[in-house]
């Protein structure tokens, strides 16, 4: 089954219209197309939706689900930010992600480029990288309870710029750790506030484990040549029985299924043997 929930489009920061990625995702033989133009948040006009945008989008994509009916399956979703506003609209699904850390009331974006994260550590970590990632990864550890998601975005979002390990290592026990300790907190505590259960999640059964997505959209971007997350802790999170599946994150329609053989490979490498995907009944675990 050909599906990719993570797409970005002139909405918010992505090159194409919903109806490019709706004709593209038709000719590649796809059953479904989401989408998740990124949630507003106060202190962005550039990437997010506006509020009014949103509503926009919305239209937009229910208006695209009706005419397109017959040819393929439109799930419209969002990508809310740790610090989005609340969700305003009953979604079809909700990525939740980290992008961004609050540091003496200002915000520092993640995925900017590797000099702001250095400056940023230098100026308000004491030139400590570890301490900036641990506030990262305690964000990450309430990114489920915050934004009421049922798809963890790029879990080690931080890792971006960090592939030749210059700007952490990425096996230092404190960093090990620090995404330990998050996934704990999401394994345990967290509420996935699903749409489609809508439930209380009280434990780690199979249809409510959490579910992370391989990322492939910094591979698209020249910026890593393997997805998010790391094998360490996809391993980790298969061993707690958690649940994957497969997302572009395209910002163009032609990056909809980039990498996904990747991801596929990752995935089994790290012991998976299902991935999930959302249908009209919810998610659903199929076979890799
Ligand atoms: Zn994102
Ligand atoms: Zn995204």
């Amino acid at each position: 089954m050909k599906q990719n929930l993570h797409t970005h489009t002139v909405f918010c920061d992505g090159e194409d219209t919903p109806e490019a990625f709706v004709k593209e995702a038709i000719a590649r033989g796809f059953d479904s197309i989401g989408f998740s133009g990124h949630g507003y948040a106060f202190f962005d006009d550039e990437y997010c939706m506006s509020r009014e945008g949103t509503k926009a989008y919305r239209d937009a994509l229910l208006s695209l689900r009706d005419q397109y009916r017959d040819q393929i399956k439109i799930y419209i979703g969002v990508e809310q930010d740790y610090f989005s506003d609340p969700v305003s609209y009953q979604w079809d699904f909700v990525i939740g992600s980290v992008h961004n850390l609050l540091v003496d009331g200002e915000i520092y974006a993640l995925d900017l480029g590797r000099e702001l994260i250095e400056r940023t550590a230098a100026e308000h970590f004491g030139g400590d990288i570890y301490s900036l990632i641990a506030e990262y990864y305690k964000l990450e550890s309430r990114v489920v309870q915050v934004t009421g998601c049922d798809i963890i975005g790029h879990f080690d979002l931080i890792s971006k710029y960090n592939e030749d390990c210059s700007l952490f290592d990425p096996h230092h026990p404190d960093y090990v750790e620090m995404w330990s300790r998050a996934l704990d907190n999401i394994f345990t505590g967290a509420d996935v506030g699903s749409f489609w259960t809508g439930a209380q999640r009280t434990g780690v059964s199979s249809s409510e484990a959490p579910i992370f997505e391989i990322n492939t959209g910094a591979m698209t971007g020249g910026y890593r040549t393997v997805p998010y997350p790391s094998i360490d802790i996809l391993r980790s999170v298969c061993a707690r029985g958690g649940r994957i599946l497969f997302s572009s994150d395209s910002h163009k329609k032609e990056a909809i299924e980039n990498y996904f053989d990747v991801a596929r490979d990752l995935a089994l490498e790290a012991g998976f043997t299902e991935r999930t995907v959302l249908t009209d009944e919810g998610f659903v675990q199929i076979p890799l």
